[in-house]
């Protein structure tokens, strides 16, 4: 098996055991036989963005590399999701056990209806941007051509957001 593509996927939790939660859905994401893990951040507590009127989340991303095409990562990360009790949940943005997103796959630019990578609001959420720099600050965003660290100073200028180191 080959092991080509480099993904980076945003883990989060606001209901129930939250940290619980994301250290699952990590450990199911990296698979031996079709995934592995090369990253993780650290978790942070973090002030909900989208839906404010909700608890806060945990937060970590994680990097991993695998065989799998993108539709097929989306697919993995909706049965993990799933696993882990997550139900349709009444609000867009409101409340979840586990939510997956894919921030980057290679440097992959797609735009579908089931899929749109680069995540298309990963730069707005420092709940994304302070966990990647903890793996891979100097990294270029493929659309936006700035790194990470530069578009979480200037996301932190423009609008502070809630992120509090949580634990490794
Ligand atoms: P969410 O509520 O964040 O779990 O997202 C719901 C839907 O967003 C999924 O069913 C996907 O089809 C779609 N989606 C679009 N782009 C992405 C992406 N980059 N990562 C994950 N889901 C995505």
């Amino acid at each position: 098996m080959e092991l080509s593509h480099i993904v980076y996927i945003s883990v989060g939790s606001n209901l129930g055991d939250k940290l619980l939660n994301c250290q699952t859905g990590i450990h199911a994401l990296s698979k031996p036989s079709r995934s592995v893990l090369k990253g993780k951040s650290s978790y942070y507590l973090t002030g909900p963005v989208d839906y404010p009127d909700q608890d806060w989340f945990v937060n970590a991303v994680v990097k991993i590399e695998t065989s799998l095409e993108p539709p097929a990562v989306l697919k993995e990360l909706k049965l993990i999701e799933r696993q882990a009790g997550r139900t349709q949940q009444a609000v867009r943005f409101g409340p979840r056990t586990l939510d997956l997103d894919i921030l980057f796959y290679d440097d992959a630019m797609m735009d579908t209806p089931e899929l749109v990578v680069p995540h298309p609001r990963l730069h707005k959420r420092c709940f994304v941007l302070k966990p990647m720099c903890d793996i891979d600050p100097w990294m270029i965003h493929p659309v936006l051509k700035k790194n990470m660290r530069r578009l979480l100073c200037e996301l932190e200028k423009m609008e502070p957001q809630q992120v509090r180191f949580l634990c490794d």
